[in-house]
């Protein structure tokens, strides 16, 4: 395996994506604790044949983490479209980036929040598991803990896992806990030391419209961390042989994508049209 050396630059890059496997690729193919991942709709992904839409949720996430990245001038200068060009409000920001402000002046009151977010930021790291090649970009290291910034809909919410029969909270559901062990694992690997890894999050809540954010510092446990690990080392392989064409993507039959692309092959029994997932 070649090297390929990571910038900021460079990180989200369609070849960068293609050398290593990040946390978000490894949940696109694999999933999470609850969400089915998709090889066919990771591979297209990659293959940039999925448009990404710019939501304003995630716009509101990005403008989060601008301000803790100290980048928040040039976030706003690269984002005309955050601030409102008409009516009485002309010239300020948009509602939902007002309240990205409060939340942030919420995060920032508490010192134990801000402590957790202290230290070097947008850590680049490489490694590798099970012999693939790795990438991990920290929010945010004091070199005695790894923290990652979570923008959340709610820090309480839980999602029900049909398959588990059981309700998972938010860190187990969008998969936080394989992001904290492959983090984990790559800094070991870079720096020989394992550091506890956590999830600084603030929440979008609302009351009468107006917002009432929560914080949390959230920590994911040890022990979960080593069971992620051990079923990413499991599964990468698969996914290294999927990326380099040695094996076919298998079709989940139940993304967006999957439904984009399905060609029927003709009818089936009316028994067979509710889904599993
Ligand atoms: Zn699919």
């Amino acid at each position: 395996m070649s090297n390929f050396a990571l910038t900021p630059e460079n990180y989200y890059s369609a070849e960068a994506n293609m050398h290593y496997v990040s946390a978000s690729q490894y949940k696109d193919f694999c999933g999470t604790t609850g969400q089915m991942g998709c090889e066919a709709a990771a591979m297209a992904k990659l293959r940039g044949e999925i448009e990404e839409v710019q939501t304003t949720a995630l716009l509101v996430g990005s403008y989060v983490d601008a301000y803790f990245e100290g980048t928040l001038p040039m976030f706003v200068a690269q984002h005309p479209e955050i601030i409102s060009s008409r009516g009485k409000t002309a010239g300020e920001l948009k509602s939902e980036f007002k309240q990205a402000s409060v939340m942030i002046d919420r995060a920032v009151k508490d010192q134990v929040f801000m402590r957790y977010m202290d230290g070097d930021k947008q850590v680049i790291m490489t490694g590798e598991v099970s012999g693939v090649p790795v990438k991990i970009k920290i929010d945010s290291t004091d070199g005695h803990r790894l923290t990652d910034l979570k923008t959340v809909r709610s820090v309480t919410e839980t999602f029900y896992a049909k398959d588990l029969n059981q309700r998972l909270n938010f860190c187990e559901w969008w998969g936080y806990d394989i992001q904290g062990a492959l983090y984990r694992e790559v800094y070991r690997q870079n720096t020989g030391k394992l550091l506890p890894f956590y999830i600084c999050a603030v929440s979008k809540d609302k009351t009468d419209g107006i917002p009432h954010p929560r914080i949390k510092v959230i920590e994911v446990p040890p022990r979960i961390m080593d069971e992620k690990l051990i079923e990413i080392e499991r599964n990468i392989q698969n996914i290294q042989m999927i990326k380099t064409g040695e094996i076919e993507p298998l079709r989940c039959e139940v993304c967006d994508y999957c439904a984009d692309t399905e060609v029927l092959d003709g009818p089936v029994s009316m028994d067979q049209i509710m889904g599993e997932i």
